[in-house]
């Protein structure tokens, strides 16, 4: 759990708008729930955007109360809906949403979403003065500046139970399984599920492959007496990967089999952690708001709540924790 700051209010915004953008994560609608139910709670009254930031440039705003966030705060995905939005990279069209805005009394933004999401978050709050607060809404975790993402928790602890069912299968029938699991560029997920799910070996996205060195590996775990193996392989820009390399161990004494576990990792209700993460970003975007702040990301930083300049988020990469897959390595010998 996590203080929340006590913030100075120094203005008290008209309307503010939430977007969720990008790829959807468990744990947006408990976000939205704490900042409709924050706001009306403070006089603010709140509208939806349609689709990430579709609904910003066709002006498909939805008001929302404490009634339409009834009933979401345990379910996956994004009642407001998400899209992928190509017409918001352009300025012009930024400067008619902010006048669209603007038309409808609207003076505070709060935009739900991965890198991309806070890239436009940070161009539309720099380009047109409009106050926005951003919230990292994703379940890949590779976002800069913080070190927690909402949904990322419930996306590792699906996976593990994906993973602890194929070991099930992976010991009953003497295999190697290796399990692909979501990250885009990133293996958060993959370290995360890895040393949790106790793989063998954990294959960080596009690393080099060592065959040689993970046959040897499989061979030595098989003479120990370990007749099945896990491995976690993160996804990442070659599709085959997973499958191309069980046919290689296949090919080298290891019957292995590939299993991609895919979008079962994006949705569902999201985990406890996810759920106060959620609320408490969502309930102190608006207290930023109130105080004046704009152009930040609301985050984790040594377990405290921290706003960033989205400066420093947008764009940056974010490097993997050090000693976990070392530390993987040896506890699955
Ligand atoms: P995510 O937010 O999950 O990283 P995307 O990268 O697809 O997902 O971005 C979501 C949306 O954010 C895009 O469809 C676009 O509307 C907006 N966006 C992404 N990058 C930019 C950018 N460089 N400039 C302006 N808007 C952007």
């Amino acid at each position: 759990m996590w203080n929340l700051p006590v913030l100075p209010r120094v203005h008290q915004p008209r309307r503010l708008v939430i977007v969720t953008s990008g790829g959807d994560s468990p744990g947006m609608n408990s976000a939205i729930r704490a900042i409709v139910r924050s706001a009306i709670h403070q006089g603010i009254g709140v509208l939806g955007s349609d689709r990430g930031y579709t609904g910003l440039v066709d002006d498909e705003l939805r008001p929302m109360n404490t009634a339409s966030v009834g009933n979401i705060l345990h379910r996956g995905g994004t009642v407001l809906k998400s899209d992928r939005c190509d017409a918001f990279r352009q300025p012009d069209i930024r400067a008619r949403v902010a006048r669209q805005l603007r038309e409808r009394q609207v003076d505070g933004l709060i935009v739900i979403g991965g890198d991309g999401s806070l890239t436009g978050a940070h161009l539309l709050a720099t380009e047109t003065g409009l106050p926005v607060v951003g919230l990292p809404g994703t379940i890949d975790n590779d976002i800069s500046g913080t070190e927690d993402t909402i949904g990322f928790d419930t996306a590792v602890n699906t996976a593990l139970e994906a993973i602890d069912r194929i070991r099930d299968t992976a010991h009953s029938h003497e295999r190697v399984f290796l399990v692909e699991v979501m990250g885009r560029s990133s293996g958060f997920i993959a370290l995360a599920v890895g040393l949790a799910g106790g793989a063998e070996a954990i294959l960080l996205p596009d690393c080099r492959v060592d065959l040689p060195g993970l046959v040897r590996r499989l061979n030595l775990s098989k003479r120990r007496g370990k007749n099945s193996s896990l491995l976690v392989v993160a996804e990442g820009h070659d599709p085959r990967l997973t499958s191309r390399l069980a046919e290689q161990l296949s090919e080298n004494g290891h019957q292995a089999r590939a299993c991609i576990l895919g979008h079962i990792q994006r949705g569902g209700s999201p985990t406890g952690h996810d759920r106060l993460l959620a609320s408490a970003l969502g309930a102190s975007a608006v207290d930023h708001l109130c105080a004046g702040h704009s152009d930040i990301m609301l985050g984790i930083q040594r377990g405290v709540i921290t706003a960033v300049p989205l400066d420093e988020v947008a764009g940056r990469s974010k490097p993997l924790p050090t000693g976990i897959l070392e530390l993987a390595h040896i506890l699955a010998n």
